[in-house]
């Protein structure tokens, strides 16, 4: 193992693994998540080599240093290219100057959201290291709307993988639930439970807790900690750099990233890191806003989640904050744990270190959502969707002269077309995929949200 391609805890609890362990092993086994043990850095010459490669080019070579000897690179190259054949952009995530603003289209996988640059190449890693390894990986999770069709199109049809997903029914649009009951491949099963979004989290929580099951059975996750996820959104940040510095000349950008999770945006921590040219990143969150809170005033503290246009970011404790958490004290693990402890027992916690550069940050709420979209659309005729409408809605209030702004837009809007519909008063967004998805066949069980009636159908199926 080379030194940035062996990956250690946040809490410092775990013997170094490799980035192929990484992959598998999502959450660290000590509760922290997985890190590099160093994060590479990236000189001029090689800057400037890697403003002329393709995506997937680029894409390889911004990995390489993190994926080291666990993958044979020729292997790695073809699972890269592989997975970014099945978008439909020509150069995979276009970045179009719109007004002011530059915006970088992640959306144009096989789902319509950016979930997918990162998904797609997941499943084909699993795929890879299970035939390698040997073993099996039976997914399981439990969706609101988004991610659930993301990873299920991420392992459709790939061998040694299962996919279990579960979403309340009748609790999610007709559109997105459609995202996964039409996908035909007999390794994708849809569960509709009976219940809310929390039943579903509750089964989920004691169908893994039931170790015996989870062992025999293989269970797996494909949530957003994995590490694998976060690396392979720091290559567009490289990617959208370039591309607003081709047309400005600037030394420089900043990139705004409508926020949920943390995870995409720390992606952006590590390109920064790594020596991409981004000055700072705009962090912006909707009306759930721990994040833009702690980032204006050190205090990271839960609130109740409140729902909004932009459901995908509608989160009150963000997943990967421990990551940049780790950074943040020094890359101190004994910090991390007293700070984790600590949030976990007083729902709260405060960092005065004078704040971090680094990080702009600002809250777009529901009335600077609709705004965004419809001035958009009067101005340019571009239609945002409402998670990428928050990130620009924000970033307006740190534009500058003298750098480019680039915003991550991160699905496209005729995923969310009611919000759409409510900004600019008609039925504006369409898209050819989501509209073909109303003539296919679908299909799904519908369960109780009990232990028990999960595992049978589990273990039914699996037969
Ligand atoms: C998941 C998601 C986000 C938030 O990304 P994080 O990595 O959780 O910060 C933003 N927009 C859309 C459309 C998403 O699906």
């Amino acid at each position: 193992m080379s030194a940035f391609s062996s990956y250690i805890s946040t809490r410092g609890g775990v013997a170094p693994v490799d980035f192929a362990q990484a992959v598998m092993m999502g959450l660290a086994d000590d509760g922290g998540l997985l890190i590099p043990s160093q994060i590479p850095s990236v000189g001029k010459d090689t800057l400037n080599k890697w403003r002329s490669l393709t995506y997937p080019e680029l894409a390889c070579e911004v990995m390489r240093p993190f994926v080291g000897d666990a993958i044979p690179y020729d292997d790695f190259k073809q699972l890269v290219a592989k997975s970014y054949a099945t978008f439909q952009a020509d150069d995979v995530i276009p970045v179009k100057k719109v007004g002011k603003v530059f915006i970088c289209e992640l959306f144009h996988g096989p789902t319509l959201a950016f979930k997918d640059v990162a998904l797609q190449l997941l499943g084909n890693l699993f795929e890879y290291l299970l035939k390698r390894d040997g073993g099996k990986l039976n997914i399981i999770g439990a969706t609101s709307g988004d991610t659930g069709s993301a990873a299920i199109h991420g392992v459709r049809g790939k061998q040694g993988i299962d996919i279990f997903i579960m979403f309340p029914d009748g609790r999610v649009s007709p559109l997105q639930e459609r995202q996964m009951t039409t996908v035909p491949d007999a390794n994708v099963h849809c569960i509709a439970v009976k219940g809310t979004f929390d039943d579903g989290q509750r089964v989920l929580k004691e169908v893994f807790n039931d170790l015996d099951f989870k062992r025999s059975y293989h269970l797996g996750a494909v949530n957003s900690v994995n590490w694998a996820r976060v690396l392979v959104q720091v290559v567009y940040y490289f990617w959208a750099s370039f591309k607003a510095q081709k047309e400005t000349g600037a030394a420089a950008v900043q990139i705004a990233v409508p926020t949920g999770n943390f995870g995409d945006i720390f992606a952006g921590y590590v390109a920064l890191r790594m020596g991409a040219p981004i000055r700072r990143l705009i962090l912006a969150t909707n009306e759930n806003d721990i994040l833009s809170r702690f980032f204006n005033t050190g205090v990271y503290s839960r609130g109740t989640v409140c729902p909004t246009l932009s459901p995908s970011m509608d989160i009150q404790v963000a997943s990967n904050f421990e990551r940049y958490l780790y950074y943040r004290v020094g890359q101190n693990p004994e910090k991390v744990r007293t700070l984790m402890a600590q949030f976990a027992a007083e729902k709260s916690l405060t960092i005065n270190d004078g704040g971090d550069a680094t990080f702009a940050a600002g809250r777009g709420d529901t009335a600077m959502t609709l705004d965004a979209i419809k001035r958009y659309y009067d101005s340019d005729k571009y239609i945002l969707d409402p998670h990428t409408a928050v990130g620009v809605s924000v970033a307006e209030k740190f534009l500058a002269d003298d750098i480019p702004t680039v915003c991550l837009a991160t699905a496209h809007p005729a995923k969310f077309a009611a919000a759409i519909q409510k900004a600019l008063g008609q039925d504006l967004a369409h898209h050819p995929t989501l509209d073909a998805l109303v003539n296919l066949p679908t299909r799904r069980v519908t369960l109780d949200p009990q232990k028990d009636v999960i595992e049978k159908y589990v273990s039914d199926c699996l037969k």
